[in-house]
């Protein structure tokens, strides 16, 4: 059975040597040499765009978690990568040349993957298909998917604030409460700094040493969203009339206004992350940790993803995707579509791995549905299950996200210290279970 895959990044290369592998002819469309994006470099297969690290290996971290669970379903890039490692510490860390050659001799020796290098502009066609473009998809692409899926669908995006995990907060230095105590529940954290800490804080923001941005960044930058660090650099207080201001939060324990304040803002239903209302940044990751911990209350902050500023395309997956990453049946009815799975950064699932893993598991739903009539979800504890849990959820603010610990289900109350090592030992017991009820993975780790 023939399919076809839209790009040739690390989601589609990843998509199409498990359908591959599991009989399918796959037309493979990479639009690279013929026509670049403004990140790639060249014309090679999965490419990283910007560093070359697929973060921690450890299973205690999100994103070791993440990879031993990629391992265990048999994830054809993260053995690339393994292969390509370079030595930093714990992380996978790689050569990105030897990276992406592993992948495309993988790709070049899969007789059923035929590889065009072409631009594909429609999302319409015969072929049941994964659209793995990425978050530069082509500017045809971008407007037919957009077309297709309607108008309000597709976002345009360059901001991201850092996310914290709740019980990193020290609750000595902040409180709940909404702006003029507006809503039902209390939805925000508030993180106040005295005069000194804020002077300080300015200060720091306005020394930092920024990334920075590449031209086709600068033009899409907007004044509604400018980074933390360029409004610090605009004068002392912009920030305390800004996203910093006080006002509507109360009096502080000495009976006067707050002088400053950062509010976090819910980013899941179960309130395990919050986000930095207003404190997108382009400030190096270091950087942005040794500013953000001066904050009396985050002083102990773990960051489940820290601030970024760059181009981004994605659909507006909560309204379009079921959790299968397949669009949802009325959408592909209405807009006659062939049956159609989505991966990658597209899909708001941010970072590398995660463009593996939705990579894997499109491929899987598509070819279980397309042999099946039916597909085989992963179980709910799983990392990818958790993570496209939270992206088809609706959310009238939907945003990308990384896989972190705070989207894995939490059964009970677990102390904090024991927290990462018991959701790791739930994810696998579940994991096993299902692979062993599912005979057709075989991965280093299972056979
Ligand atoms: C500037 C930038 C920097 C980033 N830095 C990092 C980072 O450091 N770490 C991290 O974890 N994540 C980073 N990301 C986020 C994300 O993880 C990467 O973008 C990742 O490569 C996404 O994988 P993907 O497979 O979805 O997309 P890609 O790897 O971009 O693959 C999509 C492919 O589709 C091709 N394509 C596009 N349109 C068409 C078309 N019409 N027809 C045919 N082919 C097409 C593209 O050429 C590309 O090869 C960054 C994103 C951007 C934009």
């Amino acid at each position: 059975m023939q399919v076809r895959v839209i790009g040739g990044g690390l989601a589609g290369c990843e998509a199409a040597l498990q359908l591959a592998c599991r009989g399918f002819d796959v037309e493979l469309y990479e639009m690279r040499p013929n026509q670049m994006t403004p990140a790639h470099r060249d014309g090679s297969l999965a490419q990283l765009v910007c560093s070359n690290s697929f973060k921690g290996m450890e299973p205690t971290s999100a994103h070791g978690l993440l990879k031993r669970e990629l391992r265990m379903l048999g994830s054809f890039l993260l053995k690339c990568a393994e292969e390509a490692r370079v030595p930093a510490g714990e992380s996978l860390t790689v050569n990105r040349e030897l990276f992406s050659q592993s992948v495309e001799k993988a790709i070049a020796s899969a007789s059923r993957i035929h590889l065009h290098r072409e631009e594909v502009k429609t999302i319409e066609g015969n072929l049941p298909t994964i659209v793995a473009a990425g978050p530069l998809a082509s500017d045809a692409l971008a407007d037919d998917i957009f077309a297709h899926l309607g108008g309000s669908r597709l976002h345009f995006f360059d901001a991201i604030a850092p996310v914290v995990e709740t019980d990193s907060i020290d609750f000595d230095y902040a409180f709940y409460r909404n702006r003029w105590e507006k809503g039902e529940t209390a939805d925000f954290i508030n993180c106040p700094l005295d005069k000194e800490t804020y002077d300080e804080f300015v200060r720091r923001l306005r020394e930092a040493e920024s990334i920075e941005p590449r031209p086709f960044e600068k033009k899409e930058l907007f004044e509604g969203c400018l980074p933390v660090e360029e409004m610090a650099r605009r004068g002392e207080d912009t920030l305390r009339f800004g996203p910093m201001r006080p006002v509507g939060l109360g009096l502080g324990n000495n009976g006067k206004k707050w002088y400053s304040v950062i509010q976090l803002r819910a980013e899941n239903k179960e309130k395990t992350l919050f986000n930095m209302v207003g404190f997108q940044t382009r400030l190096r990751y270091g950087t942005q940790k040794e500013i953000f911990t001066l904050v009396p209350a985050l002083k102990n902050a773990r960051f489940a993803r820290l601030g970024a500023m760059h181009r981004n395309t994605f659909i507006e997956s909560p309204k379009l995707l079921d959790e299968t990453l397949r669009l949802k049946l009325e959408v592909e009815k209405a807009s006659n579509l062939p049956p159609t799975w989505f991966a990658g950064q597209i899909t708001g699932a941010e970072g590398y791995t995660e463009a593996v893993a939705t990579g894997w598991y499109s491929a899987w739903n598509m070819a279980n549905t397309l042999l099946h009539g039916k597909t085989r979800e992963l179980p709910p504890e799983s990392c990818i299950r958790s993570l496209l849990h939270q992206l088809v959820t609706p959310n009238e603010d939907f945003q990308p996200m990384n896989f972190n610990f705070g989207l894995l289900p939490h059964k009970q109350d677990y102390k904090k210290k024991d927290k990462k090592r018991l959701l790791a030992e739930q994810e696998e017991m579940a994991l096993r279970e299902w692979i062993a009820a599912t005979p057709e993975i075989h991965s280093d780790e299972t056979v």
